[in-house]
């Protein structure tokens, strides 16, 4: 078979958690409790099921290719302008979108050891070369990043909060990066979880976008919006970036449903306080219990929790999932001796407790 390029040959594929279903089928138990994939444990908003529910009787017009009525939304809630936001067919499609449009074949990208597996993965589709920087702490190196930037160096990828370790970069040290990264090298400020960082740490991310034309900021609603299952993410970045990656996008990326729940919860500010609000005060029992029990872990500034087990953390798995409680392994990362565990209710916290002091034993 003829492919693209090398790269290619080198991916393997992204290995996404099973449903609950099929799980509780193989294990022959239920309730099932998943807290493995950062999604939103309030379930679907309210507000974004009243805007389908009103929409259902109109699916069969293609949708707005400009996403018009959603980046007016974005554009009230942030003050940024509509032609500096592109839309995604979740965040997703927005990392792999910058890879396609600024970088090709042989052209290097910088992101960190244990950043999000997406930049590996676009940066091998297109066949370019990765510079992956040693993380310090679990985090991003930022310096280490500067200096491996050459003539070569296209595209830089920053997850903060970062997954699958929730180390966190602050607004100082972001605008300190930036202002010495040279302008024709794009910088991509992953922020899919930014909701969950408190407001006053949080980063005042589109500010920096006037001071900085080669940032580009990504957001996601799969999280603390609870739109996972409709994909559905933006882009914001200066006026001719934009302009770029909606030339190069699919025209249709974003569905008639996903545009509709997405203004809906762009709207429900009270929605994303109360998730924000359950995480913080969950993060901390999780920080408590782990302090307790003397369990070592990665301050995370996102919806989940990297525990390091120091050994194999796959029984650590195995055996929580007989307890009915999904996890995420990631020694896909290079982080085999941890566990990632999204930030649930708490009862479905609770659980994760009882279950984990229970394989432990
Ligand atoms: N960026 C980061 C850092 C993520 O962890 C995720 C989700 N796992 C995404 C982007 C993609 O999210 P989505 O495509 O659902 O918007």
């Amino acid at each position: 078979i003829n492919i693209a390029n090398e790269g290619i040959k080198s991916l393997s594929p992204y290995q996404a958690g099973k449903p609950i279903e099929e799980l509780e089928r193989e294990l022959g138990i239920t309730n099932i409790v998943k807290l493995a994939s950062n999604e939103n444990p309030f379930g679907f908003p309210e507000s974004a099921k009243k805007a389908i529910q009103a929409q259902l009787d109109n699916l069969t017009r293609y949708p707005d290719a400009n996403g018009f009525e959603l980046k007016q939304a974005i554009s009230q809630k942030f003050g940024v302008q509509p032609n500096q936001i592109t839309l995604g067919n979740g965040s997703n499609d927005l990392l792999e979108l910058f890879a396609h449009t600024f970088a090709g074949e042989k052209d290097e990208i910088i992101y960190s050891q244990y950043a999000f597996i997406v930049y590996p993965l676009v940066t091998k589709a297109i066949n370019a070369v990765a510079r992956e920087i040693p993380a310090k702490d679990w985090g991003h190196d930022l310096d280490g990043f500067l200096k491996a930037i050459n003539d070569k160096t296209k595209l830089i990828y920053i997850a903060n909060p970062n997954n699958p370790t929730g180390n966190f970069l602050t607004e100082a040290e972001v605008d300190n990066f930036l202002n010495q990264v040279p302008e024709r090298v794009l910088v991509v400020l992953d922020e899919a979880y930014t909701e969950f960082t408190d407001a006053k740490e949080r980063l005042d991310s589109f500010e920096l976008l006037q001071k900085y034309p080669n940032l580009i900021i990504s957001r996601s609603l799969s999280k603390a919006y609870g739109l996972a299952g409709l994909r559905i993410g933006y882009a914001v970045s200066n006026p001719e970036v934009a302009d770029l990656l909606n030339r190069v996008r699919q025209p249709f990326n974003c569905n008639v449903l996903a545009l509709v729940s997405a203004v809906a919860v762009m709207k429900d500010d009270a929605f994303v306080a109360k998730v924000a609000e359950n995480n913080r005060t969950e993060m901390a029992r999780y920080e408590a219990f782990c302090q307790q029990h003397g369990l070592e872990y990665i301050p995370s500034k996102g919806n989940f929790i990297t525990i390091n087990f120091k050994r194999p953390a796959q029984p650590i798995y195995d055996a929580l999932l007989r307890e009915g409680v999904i996890v995420r392994p990631i020694a896909g990362y290079g982080m085999p001796n941890h566990l990632r565990v999204s930030i649930g209710l708490p009862h479905e916290n609770d659980k994760f407790f009882t279950a984990l002091l229970k394989v432990l034993g």
